[in-house]
Order: C-alpha cells, then sequence, then structure tokens
C-alpha cells in the first residue's frame, strides 16, 4: 500500500520526486486510486487522509522547517492528491494547481520569453486564448499546426520549439494524435513535449509511458468526476521538472485548495469505475447514431470509420466517453434535440457522472469566427456527448427521443 503523505517530498506541493517512486508502482492503477493515503495517518490512524485545513503549520524547532510550513507551498492533504495523480499517471512527481487553466499557464512559466510553443490549431479554447495572450505580450511565441497533417507539423518543427503541447483527443471531434510519433519528432528537435490528458484520464492512457515529458489535467473533468469542483494537474516524468513546476506554483501562488483537492481525492477513487461505465455508454450512443437517418456523421474513435481508429487503438486503453455527431439539420436540428433531452443537462465540460450535451458551434466554440469554426469541422449542427453513468437504457431512449424531435425539423 502506498503511504503517501510520508517522507521525501523534495519539491513543494508534489510526491515523492525520486526516480524510483516512478519507475514502479507496486500496485495496478485500480488499487492506487482506491487506496491513495490510506492509512497515512499518524496522529489518530484514520483510514481515510483527513481534511487538513490548517493555513499554517507550527515549527518543531526555530530554524527548523518542519515537512509542512504554509498550505500555499505545501499541503497534506493537497501532497497526497499529488502523490495519487503522480502515481496513476507514472510520473516522478504531480502539482496540484486551482483549475485546468493554471496547470496549462504553469506550464508555459517553466519558458522564457524566447522560447516557441507549437500548439494544435484545434487545442482546447482556453489554451488557445491563453497562448495568445501571453505572445501578444511577449512572453513567448506561438505557432499552430495542423497534427494531423504531417507537412504542417514538421514545419512548425523546424521552427526550433521550445515545447510541444499535444492534446488528444481533441476537442469536440475527438481527433487522434500519435503521442509517440509526436514525441520522437519533438524530442529530435530539442523540444519538450506535454500532453493535456483531460479526455481520457490515466485510465485510458499514460500519454508518459509513450514519450511525453508533462501530462496537463483539468482535474475539473474525469480525475475529480463529480463536477462539484474546479481543479488541475500537471504531472512531470523528472524529479527537476516537477520541482521547476513545484517552485512556480508556490511563487504565483495557483496551488489548489485543501478542500478541492480532498474532494478530488475522494473522486480518483472510484475513476476506473466511472470511466468503465461512461465509456460504455459511449460505445453504445455512438453504434445507434450511425445508423440513424437524422444524423450526418459521427466522431467517436471506436468506431472503425474514425480516421484515428487504429492509433487509438493502439495508444489508448480504451476509447473514451465523449463523442460528437452532427445532426442533418443544422442549427434548428440541434436546438431541438438539445431541448428534448431529459437526462442530460445542455451544459459545457465533460467527465461527470452526469451526462451532458452540448453545441460546440453556439457555446464553446462561439468566439472563433465562422469560417474558422467551419474550417475546423465545428458546424452548427454538430453537438458534443459527455456520458455520464447513468442506465444505458434510459441514455439510449433519450437521445432516441432528441433524434427524433430533430428529425422532424430536417424534414420540414
Ligand atoms: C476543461 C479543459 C481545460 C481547462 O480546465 P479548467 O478546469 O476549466 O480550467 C483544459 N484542457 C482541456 C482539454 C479541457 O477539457
Amino acid at each position: 500500500m502506498s503511504q503517501p503523505t510520508a517522507a521525501n517530498t523534495t519539491a513543494a506541493n508534489c510526491s515523492p520526486a525520486s526516480e524510483e517512486a516512478r519507475a514502479e508502482s507496486r500496485y495496478d492503477l485500480r488499487t492506487v486510486a482506491a487506496s491513495a493515503g490510506v492509512r497515512a495517518d499518524k496522529a489518530h490512524r484514520a483510514v481515510m487522509p483527513p481534511l487538513y485545513l490548517s493555513a499554517t503549520f507550527a515549527y518543531e524547532e526555530v530554524g527548523k522547517k518542519p515537512k509542512f510550513d504554509y498550505s500555499r507551498t505545501n499541503n497534506p492533504t493537497r501532497a497526497t492528491l499529488a502523490e495519487a495523480i503522480a502515481e496513476l499517471e507514472g510520473g516522478a512527481g504531480a502539482v496540484v494547481v486551482s483549475t485546468g487553466m493554471a496547470a496549462v499557464d504553469l506550464v508555459f512559466h517553466i519558458l522564457t520569453a524566447d522560447d516557441l510553443v507549437v500548439a494544435p490549431h484545434d487545442c482546447y479554447g482556453g489554451t488557445r486564448r491563453l497562448l495568445n495572450a501571453r505572445a501578444k505580450r511577449g512572453d513567448l511565441y506561438v505557432k499552430y499546426a495542423n497534427f494531423s497533417d504531417p507537412a504542417s507539423f514538421d514545419e512548425a518543427l523546424a521552427m526550433g520549439p521550445k515545447l510541444v503541447l499535444v492534446e488528444t483527443p481533441s476537442n469536440p471531434l475527438l481527433r487522434i494524435t500519435d503521442i509517440e510519433e509526436v514525441a520522437r519528432k519533438a524530442h529530435a528537435a530539442g523540444a519538450l513535449v506535454a500532453a493535456d490528458n483531460t479526455f481520457l484520464s490515466p485510465v485510458l492512457q499514460r500519454p508518459l509511458d509513450l514519450g511525453a515529458d508533462i501530462v496537463i489535467h483539468s482535474t475539473t473533468k474525469y480525475l475529480n468526476g463529480h463536477s462539484d469542483i474546479v481543479g488541475g494537474a500537471v504531472i512531470g516524468k523528472t524529479p527537476e521538472l516537477v520541482e521547476e513546476l513545484a517552485w512556480w506554483a508556490n511563487c504565483i501562488g495557483s496551488t489548489a485548495s485543501a478542500f478541492d483537492s480532498w474532494l478530488t481525492l475522494r473522486g480518483i477513487r472510484t475513476l476506473h469505475l466511472r470511466v468503465a461505465a461512461q465509456q460504455e455508454n459511449a460505445r453504445l450512443i455512438a453504434e445507434a447514431l450511425t445508423t440513424h437517418p437524422a444524423v450526418e456523421k459521427v466522431y467517436y474513435p471506436g468506431l472503425a470509420s474514425h480516421p484515428g481508429h487504429d492509433i487509438a487503438a493502439r495508444q489508448q486503453k480504451g476509447f473514451g466517453g465523449i463523442l460528437s455527431f452532427e445532426l442533418k439539420g443544422g442549427l434548428e436540428a440541434a436546438k431541438r434535440f438539445l431541448d428534448t433531452l431529459d437526462i442530460f443537462s445542455t451544459a459545457a465540460s465533460v467527465g461527470g457522472v452526469e451526462s451532458l450535451a452540448c453545441n460546440p458551434w453556439s457555446v464553446t466554440h462561439a468566439g472563433i469566427p465562422e469560417e474558422e469554426r467551419r474550417e475546423a469541422g465545428i458546424t452548427p449542427g454538430l453537438v458534443r456527448l459527455s456520458l455520464g453513468v447513468e442506465a444505458p437504457e434510459d441514455i439510449l431512449a433519450d437521445i432516441a427521443a432528441g433524434l427524433e424531435a430533430a428529425e422532424q425539423k430536417a424534414a420540414a
């Protein structure tokens, strides 16, 4: 059993930063999720890790810094979560921060003003906004590339980036990037690789095993999985990277609260169970959608027709709980579909136990010029689904009712 709050935290707010800790987790991922921090409490032998809300911790001796001294720098509850996430991703350590965007931005802090970031042209909207804003201020340079087009990617790589950002599967079309190939090429060009693993979680994909140097999470999504906090994490492959990231998180003060960390740790206990149910629901819906007359196109990496199917089958342990599809009737059909759903909430975000549906055209991607949206394959009739853990038969019936409503409009 892991004893995460035990010794050897070498950097602020991170897990044991030793090569040995990374090299091998003694237990299966499911065991790690269920047992992280269990029996680590020395004060009362609490089985489950307690929530330490204290801002500050007393020195035993003048001048002798305790392991935990101030909660911005390091907090026992946050450290337990960081150790669990690091172990799940197979990293040397993790830094737990207040949001997914804080996690993305933390990675940019290891760059200098002369450094170039190569990012996917269809990366997460918040990431694109941040990259553009930081580039505009002169904090870094950014070059966007189509990671599905080797010519586009190689051209960007030839510009000599310090960091290559990968997001796979992409949002909302679930485009798949071959992490191993990107890492091989990026390393040959002298760049670090950071992979945003938010859409799959370590249960289904471990980017460090595929050659990435850094993993980014919006823990808001699958890791917490209950849509009741916003949070983020950055996992480093080496102790040096973890130490640098932890230094910055403490310096800028973006570390997560103890309470959010405690909730996220609680969520992680059932990560593998949730993901299995969500993925099964996604598979059933994807199959039902492919044969429905109201549907123009289905995007789900689990379908053999998906262009990234083979890569996904190789680098992932499953195809995930998110899919999108295009309705023949355009925006009007999408509205009818969404308005008819009963179980699904029409809301942004993904990865929770509750099923969500959204129209990327008018919600998550509304800020992008119309022309660019269409070019990226984001059409008015596109709907993204994030499947929850509800009963498959209820979800299927809800989708069928939505499609019937959408179809009436399409026919009209
Ligand atoms: C949600 C999300 C983020 C941002 O996370 P927040 O917790 O909302 O700040 C970053 N990347 C991806 C892929 C996301 O889905």
